[in-house]
């Protein structure tokens, strides 16, 4: 009998224009940043999402730097966060000096729980960082509240959040700065990519000029100044116009590439919802959430089982990961922390599992991996 091609968990794609972006860029002549193409990224945004500016990076972590970098966080400060997220939301707060201040996930989801955070802000808390995982909104209406009463920054790792919303607004324009992933796991991709998301008019000068390794470049290309010149603290965060010209190829299938994608989620949803009501496994809490069809997950009852779930997907040739090790008890951080219990982020670190979940993923895949998850179960 022929073997089962294995199920990856992710596959990037070549959805459109590309591979003719990329000749066209290399035609016109200029490759370096802030091009034709990385304008069209950032106008693109601009447009539909409403941010005030955007600026592409060459990664969401270069964009959190950014923003750690235009909130002048210095070292004691203190910066509140969840403990279940990506390296790159603490690291790049570190890197200032910054001391992280680590808070629990939510029962029924991994997002920060809003009303633990008020309890750890101190006299030197700068800022309030949320990731909407998954694509799930945190309660912003609470925490921007809780933001304005203490007079703290709220940055937004909107990183897996493209797309979704909270009340209507986009994620990652409600803070006073947000982030985007484009890296090659993320809905929308070119590789390694970012976008830094400025929605507080006071920082939009001095980005531009950290993006452009501390010079007023930009604004020279603009002609509003005559000669350009080393005027703050900065980096190299602009990519490629390659990338850039992939990137927006992608954007402008955004919702055929969005369309998909929920089609994948939804049907998960409905295949594996018998197996919540029974009390196997723990789902999205779909009560004050909607997906932007980013990643989907199940929560297993133990360590042991996900194990035992991910070895019977893998003999099915299905490849399921889970996410991500609380940074609390890293190996980097594990010492410099408080030592509070965050109960939440351990369940999820030890007991969540990621199904495959990519454009080019078949409905009838989904059904069947959906399948061997319910027998697993069942019998
Ligand atoms: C993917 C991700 C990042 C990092 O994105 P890069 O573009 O790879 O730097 C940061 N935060 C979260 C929550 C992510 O999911």
């Amino acid at each position: 009998m022929e073997q089962d091609k294995l199920i990856p968990f992710n596959k990037p794609y070549i959805i459109g224009n590309e591979l003719s972006y990329i000749a066209d860029a290399v035609q016109y002549g200029k490759i370096s940043g802030n091009g034709k193409y990385t304008k069209r990224c950032q106008e693109f945004l601009e447009k539909i999402y409403g941010f005030k500016k955007c600026l592409m990076t060459t990664s969401c972590t270069d964009a959190l730097e950014m923003a750690a970098i235009l909130l002048e966080i210095q070292p004691g400060d203190e910066v509140i966060m969840p403990a279940f997220t990506f390296v790159s939301t603490a690291n790049a707060f570190i890197l200032r000096g910054a001391k992280i201040v680590f808070v629990d996930s939510k029962d029924n989801d991994p997002n920060i729980d809003e009303t633990k955070i008020e309890a750890v802000i101190t006299k030197k808390t700068k800022a309030i960082v949320v990731v909407h995982y998954a694509g799930m909104p945190c309660n912003m209406d609470y925490i921007m509240n809780l933001a304005t009463k203490h007079n703290l920054y709220v940055i937004e790792d909107a990183a897996q959040a493209i797309d979704s919303f909270y009340n209507g607004k986009a994620l990652g324009s409600i803070g006073h700065l947000g982030t985007y992933s484009f890296h090659e796991t993320k809905n929308i991709q070119c590789g390694e990519g970012g976008m830094l998301l400025i929605n507080d008019e006071q920082f939009k000068a001095r980005a531009e000029i950290i993006w452009e390794k501390g010079t007023n470049r930009a604004a020279f290309f603009r002609g509003e100044i005559d000669k350009y010149g080393w005027v703050d603290i900065g980096s190299s965060f602009l990519p490629s116009e390659l990338n850039a010209a992939f990137l927006f190829a992608q954007l402008e299938n955004l919702e055929k590439i969005q369309n998909k994608r929920k089609a994948i989620w939804n049907t998960y949803y409905k295949k594996l919802q018998s197996l919540e009501t029974n009390g196997y496994i723990q789902l999205f809490d779909l009560k004050n959430t909607t997906s932007n069809g980013h990643l989907f997950y199940i929560v297993c009852k133990s360590l042991e089982e996900r194990m035992q779930l991910i070895k019977h997907l893998r003999e099915h040739n299905v490849h399921a990961v889970f996410h991500y090790q609380s940074l609390h008890k890293s190996n980097y951080f594990k010492d410099q922390h408080d030592g509070r219990t965050l109960e939440n982020v351990e369940k999820f670190s030890d007991r969540l599992l990621r199904l495959p979940l990519f454009y080019e993923l078949s409905l009838q895949e989904v059904e069947k991996i959906s399948t061997i998850i319910t027998n697993f179960y069942e019998n």
